[in-house]
Protein backbone atom coordinates (compact mmCIF):
# COMPACT_ATOMS: atom_id res chain seq x y z
CA UNK A 1 0.00 0.00 0.00
CA UNK A 2 1.01 3.43 -0.54
CA UNK A 3 1.06 5.76 2.60
CA UNK A 4 2.33 9.24 1.70
CA UNK A 5 0.81 11.13 4.63
CA UNK A 6 3.92 11.88 6.52
CA UNK A 7 1.74 11.97 10.05
CA UNK A 8 2.28 8.04 9.75
CA UNK A 9 5.46 7.91 8.36
CA UNK A 10 7.48 5.20 10.72
CA UNK A 11 3.76 4.04 12.39
CA UNK A 12 3.37 0.43 12.09
CA UNK A 13 1.51 -1.42 9.39
CA UNK A 14 -1.66 -3.23 9.83
CA UNK A 15 -1.20 -6.13 8.09
CA UNK A 16 -3.97 -8.29 6.18
CA UNK A 17 -4.82 -11.30 8.42
CA UNK A 18 -3.87 -9.03 11.96
CA UNK A 19 -6.22 -7.47 14.64
CA UNK A 20 -5.63 -4.51 16.45
CA UNK A 21 -7.00 -3.90 19.44
CA UNK A 22 -7.90 -0.10 19.69
CA UNK A 23 -8.69 2.33 22.59
CA UNK A 24 -11.18 5.19 21.11
CA UNK A 25 -11.18 7.50 23.91
CA UNK A 26 -14.53 8.68 25.53
CA UNK A 27 -15.96 10.42 22.61
CA UNK A 28 -14.18 13.72 21.33
CA UNK A 29 -12.38 11.87 17.62
CA UNK A 30 -9.14 14.72 18.93
CA UNK A 31 -8.24 12.18 21.78
CA UNK A 32 -7.57 9.53 19.44
CA UNK A 33 -4.10 7.98 19.53
CA UNK A 34 -1.83 8.15 16.55
CA UNK A 35 -1.58 4.97 16.29
CA UNK A 36 -5.58 4.39 16.28
CA UNK A 37 -5.72 7.19 13.03
CA UNK A 38 -3.08 5.08 11.59
CA UNK A 39 -4.61 1.84 12.52
CA UNK A 40 -7.95 3.60 11.04
CA UNK A 41 -6.33 4.77 7.94
CA UNK A 42 -5.53 1.39 6.95
CA UNK A 43 -8.50 -0.72 8.27
CA UNK A 44 -10.81 -3.54 5.55
CA UNK A 45 -12.99 -3.86 8.55
CA UNK A 46 -13.55 -1.69 12.40
CA UNK A 47 -15.68 -3.43 14.71
CA UNK A 48 -16.69 -0.85 17.37
CA UNK A 49 -18.78 -0.65 19.90
CA UNK A 50 -21.35 1.42 20.86
CA UNK A 51 -19.77 3.47 22.59
CA UNK A 52 -17.25 4.98 20.03
CA UNK A 53 -18.37 8.19 19.10
CA UNK A 54 -19.34 8.44 15.15
CA UNK A 55 -16.61 10.91 14.60
CA UNK A 56 -13.88 8.29 15.40
CA UNK A 57 -15.89 5.98 12.91
CA UNK A 58 -15.72 8.57 10.24
CA UNK A 59 -11.81 8.69 10.29
CA UNK A 60 -12.11 5.11 9.32
CA UNK A 61 -10.72 4.58 5.33
CA UNK A 62 -13.14 5.14 3.04
CA UNK A 63 -14.75 1.75 1.83
CA UNK A 64 -13.63 0.02 5.21
CA UNK A 65 -16.47 -1.95 6.75
CA UNK A 66 -18.16 -0.70 9.63
CA UNK A 67 -19.45 -3.27 12.00
CA UNK A 68 -21.54 -2.37 15.18
CA UNK A 69 -20.53 -4.94 18.08
CA UNK A 70 -22.08 -2.84 20.58
CA UNK A 71 -22.79 -4.06 23.96
CA UNK A 72 -24.51 -1.70 26.05
CA UNK A 73 -27.28 -2.54 29.12
CA UNK A 74 -30.35 -3.57 28.13
CA UNK A 75 -30.58 -3.69 24.09
CA UNK A 76 -29.58 -7.07 22.82
CA UNK A 77 -26.29 -6.96 21.39
CA UNK A 78 -23.68 -9.59 20.37
CA UNK A 79 -22.28 -11.84 23.02
CA UNK A 80 -18.56 -11.44 23.33
CA UNK A 81 -17.64 -14.95 22.37
CA UNK A 82 -19.73 -13.95 19.26
CA UNK A 83 -17.34 -10.85 19.01
CA UNK A 84 -14.35 -12.73 19.34
CA UNK A 85 -15.21 -15.00 16.93
CA UNK A 86 -16.20 -12.32 14.62
CA UNK A 87 -12.63 -10.80 14.88
CA UNK A 88 -11.14 -14.38 14.67
CA UNK A 89 -12.78 -14.71 11.68
CA UNK A 90 -12.05 -12.02 9.37
CA UNK A 91 -8.31 -11.99 10.35
CA UNK A 92 -8.36 -15.19 8.85
CA UNK A 93 -9.97 -14.20 6.20
CA UNK A 94 -7.09 -11.88 5.62
CA UNK A 95 -8.72 -8.99 6.61
CA UNK A 96 -6.83 -5.61 8.47
CA UNK A 97 -8.95 -5.80 11.25
CA UNK A 98 -9.26 -2.74 13.96
CA UNK A 99 -11.59 -3.41 16.93
CA UNK A 100 -12.55 0.14 18.40
CA UNK A 101 -13.24 0.15 21.82
CA UNK A 102 -14.48 2.84 23.86
CA UNK A 103 -11.71 4.20 26.49
CA UNK A 104 -8.92 2.00 27.00
CA UNK A 105 -9.60 -1.48 25.83
CA UNK A 106 -7.77 -2.77 29.01
CA UNK A 107 -9.90 -1.05 31.53
CA UNK A 108 -13.11 -2.57 32.01
CA UNK A 109 -13.47 -3.44 28.10
CA UNK A 110 -12.59 -6.98 28.32
CA UNK A 111 -9.72 -6.03 26.07
CA UNK A 112 -7.39 -8.73 27.69
CA UNK A 113 -10.67 -11.72 26.96
CA UNK A 114 -10.88 -10.80 23.16
CA UNK A 115 -6.60 -10.45 22.91
CA UNK A 116 -6.72 -13.93 24.86
CA UNK A 117 -8.92 -15.20 22.09
CA UNK A 118 -6.58 -13.79 19.08
CA UNK A 119 -3.57 -15.18 20.89
CA UNK A 120 -6.02 -18.96 20.45
CA UNK A 121 -6.39 -18.32 17.11
CA UNK A 122 -2.71 -17.84 16.44
CA UNK A 123 -3.97 -13.97 15.23
CA UNK A 124 -0.90 -11.21 15.48
CA UNK A 125 -2.38 -8.32 17.06
CA UNK A 126 -1.43 -5.13 18.35
CA UNK A 127 -2.69 -3.48 21.91
CA UNK A 128 -3.40 0.54 21.59
CA UNK A 129 -4.23 1.99 24.86
CA UNK A 130 -6.63 4.86 24.76
CA UNK A 131 -7.82 7.64 27.17
CA UNK A 132 -9.71 6.30 29.48
CA UNK A 133 -13.33 7.57 30.62
CA UNK A 134 -12.65 7.79 34.11
CA UNK A 135 -9.67 10.01 33.24
CA UNK A 136 -10.43 11.73 29.89
CA UNK A 137 -14.02 12.05 30.88
CA UNK A 138 -13.08 13.85 33.89
CA UNK A 139 -10.65 16.04 32.37
CA UNK A 140 -13.70 17.48 29.73
CA UNK A 141 -15.13 18.02 32.98
CA UNK A 142 -13.02 20.19 34.74
CA UNK A 143 -12.11 17.73 37.50
CA UNK A 144 -8.47 16.15 37.80
CA UNK A 145 -8.30 13.12 38.93
CA UNK A 146 -5.53 13.34 41.64
CA UNK A 147 -4.32 16.60 43.03
CA UNK A 148 -1.40 16.63 45.10
CA UNK A 149 -3.27 18.79 47.62
CA UNK A 150 -6.07 16.38 47.75
CA UNK A 151 -5.14 12.91 47.23
CA UNK A 152 -2.39 10.48 46.12
CA UNK A 153 -4.28 7.60 45.24
CA UNK A 154 -7.14 7.33 42.60
CA UNK A 155 -9.14 4.07 42.78
CA UNK A 156 -11.02 2.90 39.20
CA UNK A 157 -14.22 0.68 40.23
CA UNK A 158 -17.14 -0.77 37.70
CA UNK A 159 -20.33 0.06 39.15
CA UNK A 160 -21.39 -3.50 38.13
CA UNK A 161 -20.44 -7.18 37.85
CA UNK A 162 -21.01 -9.67 34.81
CA UNK A 163 -25.03 -10.26 36.54
CA UNK A 164 -25.54 -6.28 36.92
CA UNK A 165 -25.48 -6.12 40.26
CA UNK A 166 -22.54 -4.52 42.37
CA UNK A 167 -19.14 -6.21 42.27
CA UNK A 168 -18.61 -8.97 45.18
CA UNK A 169 -15.84 -9.00 46.81
CA UNK A 170 -14.63 -5.25 47.02
CA UNK A 171 -13.49 -4.33 50.76
CA UNK A 172 -15.74 -1.14 51.16
CA UNK A 173 -14.36 0.10 54.33
CA UNK A 174 -10.53 -0.61 53.12
CA UNK A 175 -11.84 1.63 49.62
CA UNK A 176 -13.90 4.36 51.93
CA UNK A 177 -10.01 4.64 54.32
CA UNK A 178 -7.81 3.92 51.53
CA UNK A 179 -9.48 6.18 48.24
CA UNK A 180 -9.92 9.53 48.76
CA UNK A 181 -10.95 9.74 44.91
CA UNK A 182 -13.10 6.90 43.94
CA UNK A 183 -14.70 6.96 39.98
CA UNK A 184 -17.13 4.56 39.08
CA UNK A 185 -17.73 3.26 35.64
CA UNK A 186 -21.36 1.37 34.72
CA UNK A 187 -22.22 2.57 38.03
CA UNK A 188 -25.64 4.88 37.57
CA UNK A 189 -28.00 1.71 38.71
CA UNK A 190 -25.81 0.71 41.27
CA UNK A 191 -24.81 4.10 42.70
CA UNK A 192 -27.68 4.11 45.52
CA UNK A 193 -26.16 1.28 46.44
CA UNK A 194 -22.41 2.06 46.50
CA UNK A 195 -22.80 5.77 48.24
CA UNK A 196 -24.77 4.29 50.70
CA UNK A 197 -21.90 1.63 51.75
CA UNK A 198 -19.35 3.92 51.40
CA UNK A 199 -21.07 6.63 53.86
CA UNK A 200 -21.49 3.39 55.84
CA UNK A 201 -17.79 2.91 55.90
CA UNK A 202 -17.57 6.07 56.95
CA UNK A 203 -17.35 8.76 54.20
CA UNK A 204 -19.29 11.57 55.10
CA UNK A 205 -22.34 12.66 52.96
CA UNK A 206 -21.57 16.18 51.97
CA UNK A 207 -18.39 14.59 50.38
CA UNK A 208 -18.90 16.40 46.55
CA UNK A 209 -19.76 13.96 43.82
CA UNK A 210 -19.86 14.75 40.21
CA UNK A 211 -22.00 12.83 37.48
CA UNK A 212 -20.28 13.59 34.13
CA UNK A 213 -22.33 12.03 31.62
CA UNK A 214 -21.46 11.82 27.76
CA UNK A 215 -17.71 13.13 28.38
CA UNK A 216 -15.95 14.42 25.76
CA UNK A 217 -19.11 14.10 23.37
CA UNK A 218 -21.34 16.84 21.80
CA UNK A 219 -24.30 16.16 24.62
CA UNK A 220 -21.37 15.92 27.53
CA UNK A 221 -23.73 17.26 31.37
CA UNK A 222 -22.25 17.45 34.38
CA UNK A 223 -24.04 17.15 37.24
CA UNK A 224 -22.66 17.83 40.85
CA UNK A 225 -23.90 16.67 44.16
CA UNK A 226 -23.22 14.95 47.25
CA UNK A 227 -22.84 11.35 48.12
CA UNK A 228 -25.86 11.43 50.11
CA UNK A 229 -27.59 13.40 47.20
CA UNK A 230 -25.55 11.00 44.64
CA UNK A 231 -28.42 8.32 44.71
CA UNK A 232 -31.03 10.79 43.42
CA UNK A 233 -28.98 12.59 40.93
CA UNK A 234 -28.55 9.05 39.27
CA UNK A 235 -31.62 9.12 38.13
CA UNK A 236 -31.08 12.22 36.38
CA UNK A 237 -28.18 11.48 34.69
CA UNK A 238 -28.07 9.88 31.18
CA UNK A 239 -25.50 6.90 30.51
CA UNK A 240 -22.82 6.63 29.66
CA UNK A 241 -21.35 8.37 32.64
CA UNK A 242 -18.22 8.41 35.20
CA UNK A 243 -18.65 9.15 38.69
CA UNK A 244 -16.61 11.17 40.74
CA UNK A 245 -16.28 10.93 44.43
CA UNK A 246 -14.04 13.14 46.47
CA UNK A 247 -12.93 16.80 47.17
CA UNK A 248 -10.96 16.84 43.25
CA UNK A 249 -14.45 17.58 42.59
CA UNK A 250 -14.22 20.97 44.26
CA UNK A 251 -11.20 22.00 41.85
CA UNK A 252 -14.14 22.17 39.21
CA UNK A 253 -15.27 25.92 40.01
CA UNK A 254 -12.15 26.90 38.57
CA UNK A 255 -11.04 24.01 35.81
CA UNK A 256 -14.57 23.82 33.90
CA UNK A 257 -12.62 24.46 30.68
CA UNK A 258 -15.46 23.82 28.54
CA UNK A 259 -17.92 25.47 29.86
CA UNK A 260 -15.71 28.56 30.02
CA UNK A 261 -15.40 28.23 26.24
CA UNK A 262 -19.17 28.50 26.16
CA UNK A 263 -18.75 27.03 22.53
CA UNK A 264 -20.56 23.47 23.74
CA UNK A 265 -22.62 22.52 20.69
CA UNK A 266 -22.22 25.73 18.61
CA UNK A 267 -19.93 24.52 15.43
CA UNK A 268 -20.35 22.72 12.77
CA UNK A 269 -17.80 20.24 11.87
CA UNK A 270 -16.21 19.59 15.16
CA UNK A 271 -17.78 17.69 18.06
CA UNK A 272 -17.09 19.13 20.88
CA UNK A 273 -17.15 22.92 18.76
CA UNK A 274 -13.56 23.73 20.77
CA UNK A 275 -10.93 23.02 18.13
CA UNK A 276 -10.66 26.22 15.97
CA UNK A 277 -11.06 28.72 19.27
CA UNK A 278 -8.01 26.61 21.05
CA UNK A 279 -5.73 26.94 17.75
CA UNK A 280 -6.73 30.98 18.30
CA UNK A 281 -6.15 30.59 21.65
CA UNK A 282 -2.96 28.69 21.05
N1 LIG B 1 -13.00 0.93 28.44
C1 LIG B 1 -13.82 2.08 28.76
C2 LIG B 1 -14.86 1.75 29.79
C3 LIG B 1 -15.93 0.81 29.27
S1 LIG B 1 -17.12 0.43 30.48
C4 LIG B 1 -12.92 3.23 29.20
O1 LIG B 1 -11.72 3.02 29.42
O2 LIG B 1 -13.41 4.35 29.30
C5 LIG B 1 -18.40 1.55 30.06
C6 LIG B 1 -18.45 2.68 31.03
O3 LIG B 1 -17.43 3.62 30.73
C7 LIG B 1 -19.71 3.50 31.02
O4 LIG B 1 -20.73 2.87 31.77
C8 LIG B 1 -19.25 4.77 31.65
O5 LIG B 1 -19.13 4.61 33.04
C9 LIG B 1 -17.86 4.91 31.08
N2 LIG B 1 -17.83 5.74 29.88
C10 LIG B 1 -17.34 5.40 28.68
N3 LIG B 1 -17.41 6.43 27.82
C11 LIG B 1 -17.95 7.45 28.50
C12 LIG B 1 -18.27 8.80 28.18
N4 LIG B 1 -18.05 9.30 26.97
N5 LIG B 1 -18.82 9.57 29.14
C13 LIG B 1 -19.03 9.10 30.37
N6 LIG B 1 -18.77 7.83 30.73
C14 LIG B 1 -18.22 7.02 29.80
Amino acid sequence: MMRSNTLFDGLPVLDPGAVWLVGAGPGDPGLLTLHALNGLAQADVVVHDALVDPGCLALARPGADIVHAGKRGGRPSPKQPDISARLVREAKAGKRVIRLKGGDPFLFGRGGEEALALVRAGVPFRIVPGITAGIGGLAYAGIPATDRNVNSVVAFITGHDATGAVPGGIDWAALAKGAPVIVLYMAIKTLPEISARLIAAGRASDEPVALVSNAATACQSVIETTLGGAAEAGQAAPAPAVIVIGDVVRLRAGLDWLGALELGRKLDGDPLGIAPEIRDVG
